[in-house]
């Protein structure tokens, strides 16, 4: 059984976009730049902020944090939007999910500039996606994608079934997983689904992004099956000195006997969505010079 070792992976690519950026730099040219807008004191939010910001400046990027109270409203929330728009001096922006319940985040996510969505989340970016044009795609969908290539995980042909149809990572993996170069044959799973496990014991690459600890058991898959596990839980471990551990969607410590390749949590698809990230903000430093 292999294990899809994303932190490593991460490490590699990280080291090709320092490179880049250093030759950059060398040539008197500005670092690109990536800003985070945070809304609220949401724990896990703040931490993948932080890792954002973290992953940012070992690259050489600039990097700035906005941090804004949970009382914001949408008009100030919009108005920031519209200050990073306009600011010749970021390249890509994100609004870290999910934003307090008061703001309504598909208006805040219209609000940002498709040339600067490096999250690829706005509609005008997910459309020029679905239609196999250039495009900044979502950051997860895209890790997922370059696990599997730079793994050699064969996709042509192979039978990939997706769990969970959310907008940021079930969806718009099951289109990047089925257009025309990848080749798989996707089956888009959800909570109506029927007969579950009929259908996941046909997966050749089985994608668990569903949201439930543990979901995926081992009567759910069949001998060789290559797993990536998206979930990420925060579960209370007294022998971890933070106080939690970190599991997936997969029940692991039965399942991965089964399995050909595996990506384990953490440190499997989380680390390529952070790289992704900064590819996408690369790309978009690189499409204004
Ligand atoms: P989400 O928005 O909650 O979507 C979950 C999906 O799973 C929905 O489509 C839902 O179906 C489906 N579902 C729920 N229960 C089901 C069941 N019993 N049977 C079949 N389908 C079921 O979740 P998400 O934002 O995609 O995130 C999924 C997981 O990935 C979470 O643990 C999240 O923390 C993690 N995540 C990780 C990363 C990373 O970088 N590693 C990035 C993003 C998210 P319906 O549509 O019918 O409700």
């Amino acid at each position: 059984m292999q294990i899809l070792d994303g932190k490593a992976l991460a490490l590699q690519i990280k080291e090709e976009i320092a490179n880049e950026v250093r030759q950059l730099r060398a040539k008197g040219m500005r670092a690109p730049h990536l800003a985070a807008v945070i809304v609220g004191t949401d724990g896990a939010s703040q931490t993948y902020v932080a890792n954002k910001e973290k992953s940012s400046h070992e690259v050489g990027f600039t990097s700035s944090v906005y941090r804004m109270a949970e009382s914001t409203t949408e008009e100030q929330l919009l108005e920031t939007i519209q200050f990073l728009n306009n600011d010749e001096e970021i390249d890509g922006f994100i609004v870290q999910l999910p934003l307090p319940k008061h703001i309504n985040e598909q208006k805040v996510i219209n609000a940002i500039s498709p040339d600067k969505d490096v999250d690829g989340f706005t509609p005008i970016n997910i459309g020029r996606m679905v239609l196999g044009e250039e495009a900044f795609v979502p950051a997860t969908p895209m890790g997922i994608c370059t696990l599997l290539q730079r793994y050699g995980v064969p996709t042509s042909g192979q039978h990939c079934v997706v769990l969970g149809r959310s907008n940021i990572v079930g969806t718009p993996v099951a289109n990047l997983l089925s257009r025309k170069g990848v080749d798989c044959t996707v089956t888009l799973c959800h909570s109506r689904t029927k007969n579950l496990p009929e259908l996941t014991r046909q997966a050749d690459i089985l994608v668990a992004a569903i949201g439930k600890p543990k979901f995926v058991t081992s009567d759910m898959v069949k001998e060789g099956v290559t797993i990536i596990d998206v979930g990420i839980h925060r579960i209370p471990d007294d022998t971890k000195k933070n106080g939690y551990s970190i599991i997936g969607d997969v029940d692991h410590a039965n399942v991965d006997k089964h399995c050909s390749a595996v990506t384990p949590v953490p440190g499997g698809v989380g680390p390529l969505t952070i790289v992704s990230l900064l590819q996408n903000t690369l790309k978009a430093y690189k499409k204004k010079l």
